[in-house]
């Protein structure tokens, strides 16, 4: 079972999020364990602070560095496992990009520990001396890790078995990052009609139809039809 523990000032962004869904449901049958904690928790002032002015000045609070050291050392516990069977990710947005692959691999450990900055960033000894990789889930600037997170457990979850209860595709479980996107779908009705709409994307198109393959029950010329959409999407 892997077990993902989050680290967090906010750790009640979580609260619904991994109570709803599949994750619960995959909690309950303990193919994972998702914990939240919250970061003040480690600070050694009786205010929990876990924040201070940037050193050379500037703009905006650095998280600091003992909560987060005395955090991860502490949950490292949570889990008996091997340094290579556990990750401790730091996220950041100039990280390696997340992929599908990145997924991938993470679905491989046993112990996941997500370090979720917030205000100006975190301390650089943090990523220099505690983390094992630092990863941004996107080219553009989040107020904070909660939602990489998520996107992590998420993704990942998704790829261990038992949780989605159908197989995954093949190109999902690879360490390449080709392949992993699936067919087009459908479903009824098998012709929609729109409004009349001249602004609209499908202006001059009246009847939204499914494709006509998908109808004709012949599985062999459907699956062909899909495995050639998938190609084609994948590429
Ligand atoms: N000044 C910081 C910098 O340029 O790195 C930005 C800090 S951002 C406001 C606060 C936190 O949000 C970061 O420490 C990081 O944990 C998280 N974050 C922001 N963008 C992210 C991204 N694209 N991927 C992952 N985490 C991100």
């Amino acid at each position: 079972m892997i077990r993902f523990d989050i680290i967090s000032i906010f750790p009640e962004i979580f609260d619904s999020y991994f109570k709803v869904s599949l994750i619960d449901k995959a909690q309950k049958k303990k193919l994972i364990k998702v914990k939240i904690h919250d970061l003040r928790k480690w600070a050694t002032d009786k205010h929990h602070i876990i924040d201070d002015r940037p050193y050379g000045g500037g703009i905006g609070m650095v998280m600091k560095l003992e909560p987060i050291y005395k955090a991860v050392n502490e949950i490292k516990k949570l889990k008996k496992t091997t340094k290579r069977k556990r990750k401790i990710i730091l996220f950041t947005p100039r990280g390696k990009s997340y992929h599908q692959k990145t997924a991938y691999n993470i679905s491989k450990l046993d112990h996941v520990i997500m370090i979720c900055g917030r205000y100006e960033g975190i301390d650089e000894r943090v990523a220099k001396y505690i983390a094992d990789v630092e990863l941004s889930i996107g080219d553009y600037v989040l107020m904070g890790g909660e939602l990489a997170a998520m996107v992590v457990v998420e993704s990942t979850a998704r790829l261990i078995p038992g949780i989605l209860g159908k197989p995954q595709l093949l190109g999902e479980r690879t360490t390449k990052d080709k392949g992993f996107i699936e067919y087009l779908q459908y479903t009824r009705p098998e012709v929609f009609k729109p409004r009349p709409n001249r602004s609209s994307k499908a202006r001059g198109v009246k009847n939204w139809r499914v494709p006509k393959i998908l109808l004709s029950g012949d599985h062999k010329k459907i699956a062909e039809w899909r495995a050639e959409r998938r190609k084609i999407i994948n590429k």
